[in-house]
């Protein structure tokens, strides 16, 4: 069934590894919206760290990192193999390579760092112009699209949300234990929630979808109500 909407932003945040981005892109798909994975250009970012050894042990140089911040050009290029938005940094597609334990080991420091966010934030802004978009991230509702006319809060318990992404990368071949995934879901939600620039913190406007024990096509049913109820 496709759905007919007034042009709008959903705005999708919340916790590490809950699966924002999977329903987003469904919901994307369903309204024959843009879907922006927020996420995926601070995960380029830190990419482009590691590679040019900006990061050291969680520690970003961040004089070094300002003075290249011109040179990181981070886009989505639809790739018709997959019916995707791939992400690309500087000519690689990088869409894989992001989603790496050492990339998200990493991300949370970078996204911290205020040149970064007002870099990403103009680009997301941008990409928002013409409405008909689904972003998720961290702070979608709150600082990149604070008018968005649709804004939901995802979580779900830190126990499932690491048994997922364990289950996710393992899939792929990624060699990680379930404790170390688990501890980076803690420590990048407690990192992403205390950092002083933009932190993750649920829009007064948000509602709370909480999808511990919800399928995937729960999720899109429940926001699809809540779409067709504004
Ligand atoms: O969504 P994902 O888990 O891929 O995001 C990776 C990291 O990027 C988050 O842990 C957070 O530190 C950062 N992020 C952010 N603001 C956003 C999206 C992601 O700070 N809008």
């Amino acid at each position: 069934m496709s759905y007919k909407t007034n042009k709008i932003i959903i705005a999708i945040d919340g916790h590490s590894s809950c699966g924002k981005s999977t329903v987003a892109k469904e919901i994307a798909q369903k309204l024959n919206y843009i879907f922006i994975d927020s996420g995926a250009m601070y995960r380029a970012v830190t990419l482009y760290c590691l590679r040019n050894n900006l990061i050291d042990n969680g520690i970003v140089d961040i004089p070094n990192l300002m003075d290249n911040l011109g040179k990181i050009k981070v886009y989505f290029l639809y790739n018709p193999e997959t019916r995707h938005n791939d992400i690309w940094l500087n000519g690689d597609n990088v869409e894989n390579e992001i989603r790496l334990l050492a990339v998200s080991q990493n991300v949370s420091p970078v996204a911290a760092v205020a040149g970064v966010r007002h870099l990403l934030v103009d680009l997301q802004q941008e990409m928002g112009k013409s409405k008909e978009i689904v972003m998720d991230g961290r702070d979608i509702g709150t600082v990149v699209f604070p008018d968005a006319e649709l804004k939901i809060f995802m979580t779900a318990k830190p126990d499932v949300r690491a048994k997922r992404r364990y289950d996710e990368l393992t899939a792929k071949g990624e060699k990680v234990s379930y404790d170390e995934i688990m501890e980076n879901i803690i420590e990048r939600d407690r990192y992403d929630e205390t950092r002083t620039e933009s932190p993750l913190r649920k829009a007064d406007d948000a509602i709370i979808l909480d999808n511990s024990y919800m399928t995937r096509e729960e999720q899109l049913q429940w926001i699809l109500s809540r779409i067709e109820e504004i």
